[in-house]
């Protein structure tokens, strides 16, 4: 076990840091963020020390290591260099393995077909020429995006047969892409597992999804989806977290269809933003659980106090903060960003929806 005067190193300096630095704090340990942009953030603000420098640079690389006793990462973008630097040093979390399939969506919806996980119909699009044979063998509409740095719905483009696929390409960027078909959900649920140094796991309640513009915007647990479901997406994230020798988080979001069928989409060895409302919703928090998981603790129970609902605060949404202030028995939760960008992630409110217990 890390001894509590020891000191946790994070690699990235926005919100989810700034929540793991919080989580550390209350657990008598030290932190230590590490990023490009650490001073003046959401993260670096509130950490005991913070180290303002690139990835790739072993000079700065090597000081931090040997100031920490574990080295987590709030994003899944690290260059696989340096986690191979600091695994020499240090425990590392999510790990090499995690963050190589991560960061690719072939290689991650790969794996899930490997274990057997259900995914969309996909194909590896490197030119135009691989796109019209796919869409051709898709036979219907299809979604294109790009296999690396995509998120809240950047880097995608969703496409029909009429369109022109050229221009839909260049339009990407990148000769790395894939195709998926569009899957028609129901709804979109997350599973979120922590995975222990000695490799104990520990699920959390399902979360259920609603996104606006690309992003996610609320979030409700524990998920009101059949058990079968429920059980299904838990063993899916076990098994990949499992299979990734994971030491923290490993989220997976999954469409559900019409007729119950739960589909992979991608995973995120990290804290997830549908998850925010385990800081007050469930006995350990997802930032708790990760804290205990990189410094050795064993992990902590994980049953929720009633149903959820979490909101996501927006730049264009930071108006509203005095009325939301009023509101008895929310938590308002604020990164501390300085500039309340449109659909800037500046914050976030939980608030508990049903207080009847649910083990
Ligand atoms: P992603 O970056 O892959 O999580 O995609 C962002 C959002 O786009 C998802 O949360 C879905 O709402 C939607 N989306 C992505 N892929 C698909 C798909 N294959 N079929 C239908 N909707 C999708």
């Amino acid at each position: 076990m890390v001894a509590k005067n020891k000191t946790i190193g994070i690699l990235g300096s926005g919100q989810l840091g700034r929540m793991i630095v919080i989580a550390a704090s209350q657990l008598g340990l030290r932190t230590h963020v590490y990023a490009p942009n650490a001073n003046n953030s959401p993260a670096g603000d509130i950490a005991h020390e913070r180290t303002e420098a690139h990835y790739d640079d072993h000079t700065a690389l090597a000081l931090f290591a040997n100031n920490v006793s574990a080295v987590t990462s709030e994003f899944e973008n690290v260059p696989a260099s340096t986690m191979t630097f600091l695994a020499k040093h240090c425990v590392t979390s999510p790990g090499q393995a995690a963050l190589h399939t991560a960061q690719h969506r072939i290689r991650e919806k790969s794996l899930a077909r490997d274990l057997g996980i259900k995914t969309p119909r996909f194909w590896h699009i490197t030119d135009s020429f691989d796109l019209t044979n796919a869409m051709t063998d898709l036979g219907g509409d299809g979604i294109l995006k790009t296999c690396q740095l995509g998120y809240d719905g950047k880097g995608q483009v969703r496409l029909s047969e009429n369109d022109d696929l050229v221009d839909a390409f260049a339009l990407l960027h990148t000769n790395d892409a894939i195709l998926e078909e569009i899957v028609p959900f129901h709804a979109e649920a997350s599973f979120l597992v922590a995975r222990a140094i000695d490799g104990s796991l520990s699920s959390f309640p399902a979360s259920l999804n609603e996104h606006k513009n690309g992003i996610l915007a609320r979030s409700f647990a524990p998920a009101a989806l059949p058990d079968a479901v429920i059980k299904e997406g838990q063993a899916a994230v076990c098994a990949l977290a499992e299979a990734l020798d994971l030491v923290g988080l490993l989220a997976l979001e999954t469409f559900v269809t019409e007729d119950g069928r739960l589909l992979f989409n991608e995973i995120a060895p990290r804290p997830h933003n549908s998850f925010h409302w385990s800081i007050e919703g469930c006995e350990t928090s997802q930032f708790t659980q990760l804290i205990r998981a990189v410094a050795g603790w064993p992990l902590g129970g994980t049953s929720c106090y009633g149903a959820w609902q979490m909101d996501n605060l927006l730049g264009e949404d930071m108006g509203s903060i005095d009325a939301l202030a009023n509101q008895a028995g929310l938590h308002i939760h604020l990164y501390g960003k300085a500039e309340a960008l449109t659909g800037r992630k500046m914050g976030h409110t939980n608030k508990q929806i049903n207080s009847e217990s649910i083990a």
